[in-house]
């Protein structure tokens, strides 16, 4: 039987990643549907290649360039995040993996998730966003959440090992960024090329700069939470910099199980493509003896306030984790065109908290009106601050 997969975000690194994936895994795989934001140069190549039904396009002129540079090519082109929810619940694809940036990705992956598909998720926002709605829902409808975020995919893979009841503890393990080592007085001279350069993941640069604040752990913990239906007391972040374990789950009777593997995001990609199956694919096999050692130390919550704060978040529930992810968002954009300093996308997210009057409607409106507000206050703060900061005539 043949796969008809859907890849929301196919331009992206996680999207160009699960076509290498596709390509290398025997049939058995149709790509059926692709989207993307506005790079219809790689989209245009995309549907060269893999010959898909439907495409989206977010951006309405992106998508106009893209129906004039395909001519009378065969596909159906949508456009708009209405293209992107037709994808997500369309009839004939089995499964759907996301992977787009930020909280865009949120009515695409609900819409999956309403119409009962296998739902690939890679971008953590919609389960920091909407995580009890978003698995509320796919409960509800037999849709089965498959993670793609290494540390979950390797969570998930460990818990086969026992009952959920048998559960002690989930150690999420992180790299700690290229600041691991650095005091919070030291973050305060961070170049943008210093926070881009992470020391062992290739990812797209809002993630990068998500791993240097380790606002990515701290998104994590909350993604865990609500994946594995447990209480962010029994969720630990582990700093493990060589990044070959990739998560763990202890046990009730002191059984550590983890899973190992090179950094490479295409091993968790195929495995929600083909779970429950194992197939042979693109990614190296792990070889301990050319490793040699694998260190650990615990974060230091001092440099990295992002992680006490992902606990006080997820513990205040409601609209509280939506906030947090939404002024993130625009705290690292300011930060990567330059309005903020590296120290300030922390500071962002904590006055958005601080201002927030936490709801408990977490209807997608809700959800979205809280998004919203986060961004509109995050936009405004940072315009304060860089008129505040402009040199004064005199
Ligand atoms: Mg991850």
């Amino acid at each position: 039987m043949t796969l008809k997969i859907a890849i929301l975000g196919s331009t992206g690194s996680i999207g160009t990643n699960a076509l290498r994936v596709i390509d290398a895994l025997d049939s058995g795989y149709e790509v059926t549907a692709l989207t993307a934001h506005r790079n219809v140069d790689l989209l245009a190549q995309q549907i060269e290649k893999y010959a898909p039904k439907v495409v989206a396009v977010a951006d309405p002129d992106a998508a106009r360039n893209l129906q004039a540079r395909l001519g009378d090519h065969r596909v159906e082109i949508l456009t708009g995040s209405e293209g992107l929810t037709a994808i997500a619940e369309e009839g004939e694809i089995d499964i759907v993996l996301t992977a787009v940036v930020g909280a865009a990705g949120l009515p695409s992956a609900l819409a999956a998730a309403r119409a009962g598909k296998r739902l690939a998720i890679a971008n953590k926002e919609p389960l920091v966003t909407a995580g009890e709605l978003l698995t509320r829902t796919a409960k509800a409808h037999g849709c089965t959440l498959l993670p793609v975020d290494s540390e979950h995919s390797a969570v998930f893979q460990a818990l086969l090992a026992g009952n959920p009841d048998e559960v002690e503890r989930i150690i999420l393990t992180g790299s700690g960024g290229p600041f691991r080592k650095c005091t919070p007085q030291d973050l305060d001279h961070v170049t943008r090329e210093e926070a881009l350069a992470h020391p062992t993941w290739t990812m797209g640069p809002k993630i990068t700069i998500d791993s240097a604040t380790m606002m990515n752990k701290a998104l994590e913990i909350i993604e865990a939470h609500w994946l594995f239906d447990l209480p962010v007391a029994q969720i630990e972040v582990l700093i493990h910099p060589e990044s070959i374990i990739h998560s763990l789950v202890e046990f009730v009777d002191g059984s550590l199980v983890a899973q190992l593997g090179h950094p490479d995001m295409c091993l968790p990609i195929q495995y929600a493509l083909t779970y429950p199956r194992r197939l042979k694919g693109v990614s190296k096999h792990l070889r301990l003896e050319e490793l040699g050692q694998m260190t650990f130390e615990s974060p230091n919550l001092e440099t990295f306030r992002a992680l006490p704060l992902a606990y006080e978040v997820a513990r205040a529930g409601g609209t509280a984790p939506a906030v947090f992810n939404a002024a993130n968002e625009v705290a690292v954009h300011a930060f990567l065109t330059g309005k903020i300093k590296f120290t300030g996308i922390l500071e962002l997210v904590e006055h958005c908290l601080d201002k927030h009057d936490i709801k408990t409607d977490v209807s997608l409106e809700g959800l979205l009106d809280a998004d919203a507000w986060a961004r509109d206050q995050a936009q405004r703060r940072v315009e304060r601050t860089r008129a505040d900061r402009a040199p004064v005539k005199g």
